[in-house]
């Protein structure tokens, strides 16, 4: 049974009539952005369609393995008349502005917004907005099902990467029945489990593990072991010759610790002038709420935000109120 049937013939019926269709992934574009972005591109252009995925950050080296990579570019990498979508699809995207200086080439008369997050905003002529989906992947699975597309083991890949990085390997709690339905089906496609779980999970650089050996000396525990921060500076990816996208999981260390509910990991920008917090919990706060409170998004136990200042400042302040949430309770 295909979910949202109403809104995916609305969102089919735009992509049938439409010949050159924009996709836009969030900033620093995460598995499920980059998986989903290229699994559409790969089925529209099958139906003969100019497809652009496009990308305000590059994508991280990870997902090198991903086919599609000849419809995916980088913002830097366009001059402003090089694209001229009929329609722009938003995927994984909260808000349009989520889409960063990608934005700027979404003048296409009709958006549509895809999108699993509890905190989007529901922007777009057309939007489908599922917090049930385990991941973006798993709607446009669903989308290319309603537009009869013949999912080959390439689009089959990206979306089965979608859903395993956004469930962190089916363990978070959004991984429910759903997700493993079309992940069987995925595989049934062609899609080597094993194959993809090395690549994700079993390789990392030398480089960030010399970053996470860093960024460990900067662990701290709050609130009665409650609470549990980590820093990545700028000072620590240099030593350890380790690019942003190498702390990008650093945030699940600190969230690991028996007895933490909620784990922080401010990553300073690289000018200094900024820092990325990223917010995860255990099993009952809403960091999505904490990181409203901070101009930022996300999910209930993943969360997101950039707030402007010095490391210090900006960990003052993120502490400051934590400090003043009523969540610290033992039980
Ligand atoms: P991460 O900590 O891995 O960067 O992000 C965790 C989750 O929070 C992801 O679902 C991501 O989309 C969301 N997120 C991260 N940064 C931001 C942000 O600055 N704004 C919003 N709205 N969401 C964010
Ligand atoms: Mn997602």
């Amino acid at each position: 049974m295909i979910p949202h049937r109403d809104i995916l013939e609305r969102i089919t019926d735009i992509l049938a009539r439409s010949k050159d269709v924009l996709i836009l992934e969030h900033e620093k574009p995460d598995g499920d952005s980059i998986g989903s972005g290229l699994a559409l591109a790969l089925a529209l252009s099958s139906l003969g369609k100019k497809a652009l995925l496009l990308s305000q950050d590059p994508h991280p080296s990870m997902y090198d393995f991903l086919p599609g990579r000849h419809l995916y570019t980088m913002v830097s990498c366009l001059g402003p008349e090089d694209a001229d979508p009929d329609v722009t699809v938003f995927l994984d995207c909260t808000g349009p502005e989520r889409a960063g200086k990608a934005l700027e080439y979404a003048h296409s008369e009709t958006w549509i917004n895809i999108d699993h997050h509890i905190s989007n905003s529901g922007f777009g002529h057309v939007s489908l907005v599922d917090p049930d989906a385990a991941a973006t992947g798993e709607l446009v699975f669903f989308l290319l099902k309603a537009m009869g597309v013949e999912i080959d083991e390439d689009m089959a890949t990206c979306l089965y990467v979608a859903i395993v990085t956004d469930t962190g390997g089916f363990r978070y709690q959004n991984t429910g029945p759903r997700c493993f339905h079309v992940a069987a089906e995925l595989i049934d496609k062609g899609v080597n489990p094993s194959f993809v779980a090395d690549l994700l999970y079993e390789t990392r650089s030398l480089s960030s593990l010399m970053l996470l050996k860093n960024a460990l000396q900067a662990l701290e525990v709050y609130k009665n072991g409650r609470l549990a921060t980590i820093d990545v500076t700028k000072a620590m990816l240099e030593d350890a010759g380790a690019s942003f996208e190498d702390a990008d999981s650093i945030v699940n260390y600190p969230r690991s610790i028996a007895g933490v509910e909620v784990a922080l990991c401010f990553k300073e920008s690289p000018d200094q002038t900024a820092v990325h917090l990223s917010l995860r919990s255990r099993s009952k706060v809403d960091v999505s709420e904490i990181a409203g409170l901070l101009g930022g998004g996300g999910h209930s136990r993943a969360a997101g935000a950039v707030v402007q200042g010095s490391l210090e400042q900006v960990k003052a302040r993120v502490l400051g109120v934590l400090d003043g949430l009523d969540i610290w309770a033992d039980s």
